[in-house]
């Protein structure tokens, strides 16, 4: 079959479902914010009101909204007082902010390794990166899917860790028929574009405890109290204000997002049941407790007998070309530079992370991820997907 990537002809030319998606509901708000005539949040209401309902649909006692994911993560690491001489266990598996939010705050982030199906935090591998210096853990809830927050709440209550969710991928999950908000812990949130909901940027945290919400707002305006007008700073802390446009932008996302969840959830259902038919596909597998994925990404892994010594990224390149928007996983996030920068006395070297780290090393090297918007359309655009995923596979030539 002749790859679009040399010169034939691609499975798709007609494009995927738009993302973002937004109509007058946006436009409407945006407006409305405007004529304000008050565009941060001190003035104006558009983002209290936006922490009221993100809160409220998660089911938190209170919500914090932020200037971004990575800010959420640096911000709940603050609130829990973390800094130079912490150590914070995060999966090796995962978009670099997990890992350096804890490098921004001094401390050294443990990389841990992932299961095989689930993508998702090991929580067997955590005893062996304990120690006396840990003081947190962040699982990610990955493309989706909810990590084992019953061993990973469990083994932290055991060895008194704080336990921190990363869930920039998980707007509205559900685990156990729990709400990411009534799992007790904090769960940080990215409104990043390509993000579940979004404004361009934009980031949330939810409270365990309503009565954390003063310290965390003090924390991301300057260390400024509520209603303060007497520069009467009580911590060091940047500024992580989110504006009124991006509150009001996210109302109206927020509102999209239970539709948009329930079309992906069903269009998945078909895709992973249709790439797990092609040898040597592997699809992200699920967690049954799990009973709401929003599939933030649709992930699956290629096995070595269809990449016959290829690296992922040559399949990514061929299904961009045949018009399928793939993209390449996150390497292990000690196989960055950025990782390396800063203390980390006291971690092994990146070659016995990666031995302790299989699963992580694999789904960098073999793995790769299609966005959300293939499982915002019908039939057609799986049908699409699946047929470029096959040609692709049968197409690469069989030496490197
Ligand atoms: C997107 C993302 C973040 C960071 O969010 P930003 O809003 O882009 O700063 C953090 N963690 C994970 C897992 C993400 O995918």
């Amino acid at each position: 079959m002749n790859l679009a990537v040399h010169g034939g002809p691609p499975v798709r030319t007609t494009p995927f479902p738009e993302w973002p998606q937004f109509d007058d509901t946006e436009r409407t708000n945006l407006l409305r914010a405007l004529d304000q005539g008050q565009w941060w949040r001190v003035g104006g209401s558009e983002v209290s009101a936006f922490e009221e309902e993100f809160a409220a649909f998660h089911g938190a006692p209170a919500a914090l909204a932020i200037s971004n994911g990575t800010h959420a993560l640096e911000l709940a690491l603050e609130m829990i007082g973390v800094g130079p001489g912490d150590e914070v266990i995060v999966p090796a598996f995962t978009f670099i902010s997990t890992s350096n939010a804890v490098q921004r705050l001094g401390a050294v982030p443990v990389p841990v390794d992932v299961l095989s199906d689930t993508y998702c935090l090991d929580p067997a591998a955590l005893d062996a990166a304990r120690t006396a210096r840990t003081r947190a853990v962040i699982p990610v809830h990955l493309a989706g899917q909810v990590a084992d927050m019953d061993a990973i709440d469990a083994w932290a209550a055991r060895h008194g860790v704080v336990v921190i969710q990363d869930a920039a991928h998980a707007h509205g999950a559900l685990w156990r028929g729990r709400r990411l908000g009534e799992l007790g812990s904090i769960a940080c949130f990215s409104f990043q574009n390509g993000k579940l909901m979004t404004a361009g940027e934009g980031g949330a945290l939810l409270l365990p405890d309503a009565e954390m919400y003063p310290d965390a707002f003090a924390r991301h305006s300057c260390g400024r109290p509520i209603g303060d007008t007497h520069y009467r700073h009580t911590t060091p802390s940047s500024n992580f204000r989110l504006g009124e446009f991006g509150g009001a932008v996210l109302r109206a996302q927020l509102a999209r997002l239970p539709g948009q969840t329930e079309r992906r959830e069903e269009q998945w259902k078909h895709l992973a049941a249709e790439l797990a038919e092609i040898p040597g596909v592997v699809p992200q597998g699920r967690d049954s407790r799990c009973d709401l994925n929003p599939h933030y990404m649709a992930m699956f892994t290629l096995e070595p007998g269809v990449l016959r010594g290829f690296a992922a990224d040559r399949v990514v390149d061929a299904l961009k070309a045949e018009g399928i928007p793939a993209f390449v996983n996150y390497p292990p996030v000690y196989r960055t530079q950025a990782f390396w920068i800063g203390p980390h006395a006291g971690l092994p070297a990146a070659e016995e992370l990666a031995e302790r780290c299989p699963n992580s090393e694999l789904l960098g090297s073999s793995g790769l991820w299609l966005h959300h918007r293939v499982l915002l359309g019908g039939e057609q655009e799986v049908a699409d997907v699946v047929a470029a995923v096959a040609k692709v596979l049968s197409g690469l030539p069989g030496t490197p």
